[in-house]
């Protein structure tokens, strides 16, 4: 019960690539940039085992950013054309590289860290794919001439790249995470805007309870999420995000418990998995590190306070 895990990706070290920044450049190049690539994966699932996170991820050391990762090994994206345009609803600039023909992988995007995390951990191991729509919202598009198209190109990539992944037969399971945002100034800003409450889920998590995902990870510590709203996902999973990552301050243990006893009456507790609320890479890196021990060590306490009540 309240196994913990986090949204994906940690900050890179400062050998990697330049720190506390998205879309930071490799500090290396070459051979000399698989390895350190290799380092700093092995290096992520240590930290995280170490801090006691029960299902672990690659930290997504080895891609530049989340989406761009994937899209560096497709045919059909071409980088050399790149476009600076305004995304998340035009909520801050990026230098996206533009579609020019048809999308298809070039052979395996993610194996090489994939195949190191799986070697390097014997815990559950979680990897992460950009969705179809965030790909959408953070490049140009010069070929398909319409957003759902395109997307749906994608989402046929992207299944034969989780495919490659659940190897020797082994049934994955699937989880969505449904983003509020890194925790950079863009979309703090945004969400000042957004109101006393957010209700963004309300539209989707219907939808995704009628899905054939298996679970859905989504932001509730320091969010102005009802937490009522949890109670429309019924019959999933819910990676429930108990750190902050807009904020540098290191949540207590009871905060965390805080978070995961407001969720409890509208999820089952075997269907609660104590989460970050996004991805850490733009964090810094000791403060990262500080936030995977308290997600743990809050999840711990959760189960002490609330396990002999649910058995
Ligand atoms: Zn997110």
């Amino acid at each position: 019960m309240f196994e913990t895990t986090i949204a994906g990706s940690l900050p890179k070290p400062a050998w990697l690539a330049k720190p506390r920044m998205l879309w930071a450049p490799w500090q290396l190049a070459g051979d000399a940039l698989v390895e350190a690539k290799r380092d700093a994966t092995v290096l992520a699932l240590k930290e995280q085992e170490d801090a006691g996170i029960d299902i672990v991820t690659d930290g997504e050391q080895a891609r530049q950013h989340f989406v761009h990762g994937f899209l560096e090994r497709l045919d059909g994206v071409d980088f050399g054309r790149r476009v600076t345009m305004g995304i998340r609803n035009n909520r801050y600039d990026a230098e996206v590289p533009t579609v020019t023909g048809p999308i298809r992988r070039a052979g395996s995007v993610h194996r090489f860290e994939a195949e190191i995390a799986r070697a390097h951990t014997r815990r559950s191991l979680k990897f992460t794919l950009p969705g179809p729509m965030t790909i959408v919202d953070t490049l140009a598009d010069a070929h398909y001439g319409d957003k759902p198209s395109l997307a749906m190109a994608f989402a046929a990539e992207l299944n034969e790249e989780a495919r490659e992944r659940a190897a020797e037969g082994l049934e994955c399971k699937t989880a969505v995470h449904i983003c509020y945002g890194y925790g950079i100034k863009a979309n703090i800003d945004w969400k000042s805007t957004l109101g006393a409450e957010w209700r963004q889920y309300e539209g989707i998590f219907p939808a995704l309870a009628a899905s054939r995902i298996d679970q859905v990870s989504v932001e509730c510590a320091g969010a102005k999420v009802p937490i009522n709203l949890l109670g429309l996902l019924k019959g999933k999973d819910v990676l429930l995000g108990a750190i902050d990552v807009a904020s540098e301050r290191i949540e207590t243990s009871e905060e965390v418990i805080a978070t995961i006893e407001r969720a409890l009456p509208f999820v089952a507790p075997e269907r609660l998995y104590p989460c970050t609320n996004c991805g850490m890479a733009p964090m810094d890196r000791s403060v990262a590190i500080g936030k995977l021990a308290a997600l743990s060590a809050g999840a711990a306490l959760a189960r002490e306070r609330f396990g002999s009540q649910h058995q």
